[in-house]
């Protein structure tokens, strides 16, 4: 398979300066993928640069032009989504059967979504004073630096870039540095469909090197950040210098909480994706499994069937419902929290082990891990980041509420119930940016997504996002007002 290995800089790809590359692993069995380009600060300068010189001809560009070259961009994944699908397996472990569905199908309607946006959002008119017009228009921040992590590469550049594209601004993207093929076959992409040159630049690298310049850098008017909530306080910090926007999508620590009048059959399935979808790798994953004392035992016993029939393997087989995690540092660090568990007194009822395979041996996988613990121990405080899920019981309403705010996080969290009244009354005592009722893990480029108090700030998708990419600008014109004098000379 080809893959893109150079820095997307200014319309073209080009090694890093001083060619000095970052080595992808194939996650399957840590087989070498690619020499990947790995950026330095000379080589964010030279994008910042051409983002710069870019923008005041993109953003004054017709909204609704701009917005024609996303709908092309995502009719460009579309046609080229097997590949794209193939990359992502190959680099993040995603089963093929997610990357194709959900990778590159959500990749590809949020940046439609965002290409019919473009001409969309209206400014207004305040009824202001007698005799004024005063409009208000929203305008585009400028160059906007993205860091983005490493669980769904693919999906992310579309959050990200489709809104800050489509309301007039210029990109610097710094994808993870674990898993950086995917958005550089956007790249590829983009320049196919006519992106102007320097609109867009995208340039893997190291996060305390390279990330860590862009954050700082003076000529970036706007840091957008998806990671780590210890990496999300650093970026406050490096953005001070220049007071640069700051919006950030941290991690999370999802309570998922079934009462016992829920459709167990129901629950079962939606907490299995909840937490096993994506190996666990998600901000959002329902980690905290909160079950009602009366149907606890009834629930666990069908969960923890479907958890250990769950087909993990190798993520190019279409059947394989679980890959391996993303990294080798990664799954021995979920693998330590098992230690964890155990040393508060937990007991790991099942996984906490990599799968028998042979087959499996060289690669980062781990199999589907339940753990008994309290509300308060480390695990089901911290954010583990994997295939590996808490249990506790809790007694009624009050109790699960207090649990499931009980964290320092606030990004997203389910409940599953069969009466109208609880399931509004639990969601409206959350504290949680996204709250699903049936359901878990739903999102849709028109729907808000992100968190509160750990979680970070501000949103993605929709107009939300919109909002985050632009400023209002309120314009003042006399139109008929007498003004009295002021100075009464
Ligand atoms: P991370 O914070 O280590 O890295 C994220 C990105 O930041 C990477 O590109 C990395 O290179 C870069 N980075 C690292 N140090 C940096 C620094 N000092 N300055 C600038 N950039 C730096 O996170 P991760 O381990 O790659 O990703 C997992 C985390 O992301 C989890 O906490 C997860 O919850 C979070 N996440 C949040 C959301 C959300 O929408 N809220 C979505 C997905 C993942």
């Amino acid at each position: 398979m080809h893959f893109q290995t150079k820095l997307f800089i200014n319309g073209e790809f080009a090694d890093a300066h001083d060619g000095a590359t970052i080595e992808v692993l194939n996650p399957h069995d840590n087989s070498h993928l690619a020499a990947v380009a790995e950026a330095k600060p000379t080589d964010i300068d030279q994008a910042v640069e051409a983002a710069t010189k870019a923008f005041p001809g993109w953003s004054t560009t017709a909204a609704a032009d701009r917005g024609r070259l996303l709908l092309k961009l995502a009719d460009a994944i579309e046609a080229h989504g097997e590949d794209l699908a193939q990359v992502e397996a190959l680099d993040t472990g995603h089963p093929i059967r997610d990357a194709r569905l959900l990778d590159v199908g959500r990749t590809a309607a949020t940046f439609r979504y965002f290409g019919g946006m473009a001409d969309k959002l209206e400014g207004f008119i305040v009824p202001a004073d007698s005799g004024f017009l005063n409009y208000v228009t929203r305008e585009p921040v400028g160059v906007v630096g993205q860091i983005v992590p490493w669980n769904f590469p693919l999906m992310f550049t579309s959050w990200k870039m489709g809104p800050a594209l489509a309301a007039g601004n210029t990109v610097v993207m710094k994808p993870a540095e674990l898993t950086p093929l995917s958005s550089l076959k956007i790249a590829e992409l983009m320049a196919e469909v006519g992106f102007p040159k320097g609109v867009v630049n995208i340039l893997p690298g190291y996060g305390a090197v390279a990330g860590q310049y862009l954050a700082e850098h003076p000529g970036v008017h706007k840091i957008a950040f998806t990671g780590s909530t210890v990496t999300g306080r650093k970026i406050v910090q490096a953005s001070a210098g220049n007071l640069k926007r700051v919006q950030l999508e941290l991690g999370g620590k999802g309570a998922n909480i079934v009462f016992d009048d829920a459709d167990i059959k129901a629950a079962i399935n939606g907490s299995a994706f909840a937490i096993f979808h994506n190996q666990g790798q998600a901000c959002i994953a329902g980690s905290r499994l909160l079950l009602h004392e009366k149907i606890a035992n009834q629930f666990l016993d069908g969960f923890l069937a479907l958890a250990k029939s769950i087909r993990v393997g190798n993520p190019l087989e279409p059947a394989t419902e679980m890959g391996p995690l993303t990294s080798m540092g990664h799954r021995d660090r979920v693998l330590g929290y098992c230690e964890v568990a155990r040393k508060e007194g937990g007991e790991i009822i099942i996984g906490g082990k990599a799968p028998d395979d042979p087959a499996l041996a060289k690669g980062c996988y781990l199999t589907p891990t339940v753990v008994c613990a309290k509300p308060q121990d480390r695990v089901c405080q911290e954010e583990v980041f994997g295939p590996f899920v808490s249990v506790s019981t809790f007694k009624d309403e009050d109790e699960v509420i207090k649990i499931a705010n009980g964290t320092a996080y606030g990004l997203g969290g389910g409940l599953w119930t069969r009466d109208l009244r609880r399931a509004h009354a639990v969601a409206r005592h959350l504290i949680s940016g996204m709250v699903w009722i049936n359901c878990y893990k739903r999102a849709h480029p028109g729907s808000p997504f992100g968190g509160v108090r750990g979680s970070g700030y501000g949103r993605e998708m929709g107009f939300d996002a919109m909002h985050e990419y632009t400023y209002p600008k309120s314009v003042w014109l006399n139109v008929d007002a007498s003004i009295p004098p002021f100075y009464k000379r």
